[in-house]
């Protein structure tokens, strides 16, 4: 700088201008700084207010939803005692439907057996007696196939002759051709063969053949079986493939031999063949025992499913 008595004042001139410039543009950029502050803090003031009303909404509209979130928890607190209730009355409902049910089962099967004739199970031999007036509540007349030749027609109990005919069906399956010589007797049948046998053989008839009212044939529900090979000697059924296939096969279809060998009743009986259902047969065969042998209480235990 060159230092000069007029350039000395000019230098503080141009120095004074320039700081009369610098602070009137300060100024100026001031006076806009100002009016910025107070737009960003009306802007602040806006946001808050904004803020405030938003966060008095959000209060409201979370009340609302604790609201609606406790009225939700009430509901499904009582849809829940509604649904435990019902599960009670069904429990209830299924109990009682059990025990009509059981008491149905329980009429049902006192009515069967009410049905079901006792004697069908009783033992005739001797010592025990079947009325004169008994007769089989319904008879059905056997195939004439199954009856030997010469014979008059056949009955057997109606409500058995199914198994009667599957046993035979399923002997001429294994070509055994079973007959039957004699299925139901009645009182005065059986009086008058008997008759006819005490003539011929005397008291000996006895022992093979039973009293008017003991015999088992009575009942409709035995049968005297042969085949052709025999002819009349019945006795010598036991030797054959017959014999030895009902002796197998019988109890399946509920057929036993009353009289087997060694019985203390009558003579052994091959070709006498009693019905007693298949549940007893069954048993029988399992335990290797014999009807007559059995309590008469326990052979009753069988009595319900008897023609099943
Ligand atoms: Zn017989």
């Amino acid at each position: 700088m060159k230092i000069r008595s007029d350039g000395t004042l000019y230098t503080i001139g141009a120095v004074a201008a320039i700081g009369i410039i610098a602070s009137s543009y300060l100024a100026v950029q001031g006076m806009s700084k100002n009016s910025e502050i107070e737009s960003l803090l009306q802007e602040r003031n806006a946001l808050l207010k904004e803020m405030n009303n938003k966060s008095a909404e959000l209060t409201t509209a979370s009340t609302t939803i604790l609201e609606l979130r406790t009225e939700f928890d009430d509901l499904k607190a009582d849809l829940e005692d509604l649904a435990d209730d019902y599960r009670d009355e069904k429990d209830k409902n299924d109990e009682f439907e059990d025990q009509i049910r059981g008491l149905a089962g329980t009429l049902g099967d006192l009515d069967k057996l009410a049905k079901t004739d006792k004697e069908l199970l009783a033992k005739y031999s001797k010592v025990y007696f079947l009325n004169e007036n008994y007769i089989p509540t319904k008879l059905k007349k056997i195939d004439d196939k199954y009856i030997q030749e010469g014979k008059n027609d056949q009955y057997f109990h109606a409500s058995a002759i199914d198994h009667l005919e599957d046993m035979f069906k399923a002997a001429a399956r294994d070509d055994i051709d079973l007959k039957v010589v004699s299925a139901y007797r009645s009182f005065d049948e059986q009086t008058s063969l008997k008759g006819q046998y005490t003539q011929v053989y005397g008291t000996g008839a006895n022992t093979f053949s039973a009293d008017q009212g003991y015999s088992e044939h009575q009942l409709g529900t035995t049968i005297d079986i042969t085949v052709e090979s025999v002819s009349g000697a019945y006795e010598s059924f036991a030797q054959t493939e017959a014999y030895a296939w009902l002796q197998k096969n019988a109890y399946k279809y509920g057929f036993i031999l009353s009289y087997p060998e060694g019985n203390t009743f009558y003579v052994f009986e091959p070709w006498h063949w009693r019905f007693v259902g298949t549940e007893l047969a069954r048993d029988l065969d399992r335990k290797n025992d014999s009807f007559y042998d059995l309590d008469q209480r326990e052979l009753d235990e069988y009595l319900l499913n008897f023609f099943d």
